[in-house]
């Protein structure tokens, strides 16, 4: 099992040399930029994190700016993917949310046509997201894990299965 508290071991208290951030399924070291503006974090070239912060930085500012843009780097993906799968399926839920779980991926509440997809999925890489997501999608199709949801399943994602194996060697905490 993969331990998902290494992916991003929190914002750092004081960031040494060599911390790193897994985002979609990459290790990337984060590095300090000058503070010219205001505070934020941005990929450079999707090979580095670079947090630009003055230093002395509230440890507290600091942890909302990487939960912010955590959340921002998800939400737009969530984005791309609804606009993708939505008019191929059919079916638009009313909203997403995103949600820290310890014991699931995602959810969906079929009556409200609400779906919660784990924020640990900015950590992991974007198939594995967009393969919870289609799944929570054809719960709007069909509520109940039946045998039509696994054919549905099958006719949207036939790998769906490797990316589940792969899911199921994560342990949530
Ligand atoms: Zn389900």
């Amino acid at each position: 099992m993969q331990d998902i508290s290494r992916f991003f071991p929190g914002p750092p208290k004081e960031m040494k040399d060599g911390f790193s951030c897994m985002v979609w399924g990459r290790q990337l070291p984060v590095v300090r930029g000058t503070c010219n503006a205001r505070p934020g974090i941005c990929l450079n070239s999707e090979s580095e994190i670079v947090i630009r912060a003055p230093s002395g930085f509230d440890p507290k500012k600091e942890a909302n700016l990487w939960n912010r843009w955590l959340r921002n780097l998800l939400n737009k993906r969530i984005q791309i993917l609804l606009e993708k799968w939505q008019p191929v399926m059919g079916v638009a839920p009313a909203e997403f949310r995103l949600k820290k779980m310890k014991t699931r991926w995602g959810s969906c509440n079929t009556v409200a046509k609400r779906i919660w997809i784990n924020t640990v999925f900015v950590h992991l890489e974007p198939c594995l997201l967009e393969y919870v997501l289609v799944h929570e999608l054809v719960h709007l199709l069909e509520p109940g894990h039946t045998r039509r949801f696994y054919q549905i399943m099958e006719i949207y994602l036939p790998d769906w299965k490797e990316n589940d194996a792969r899911l199921n060697t994560i342990e949530l905490r």
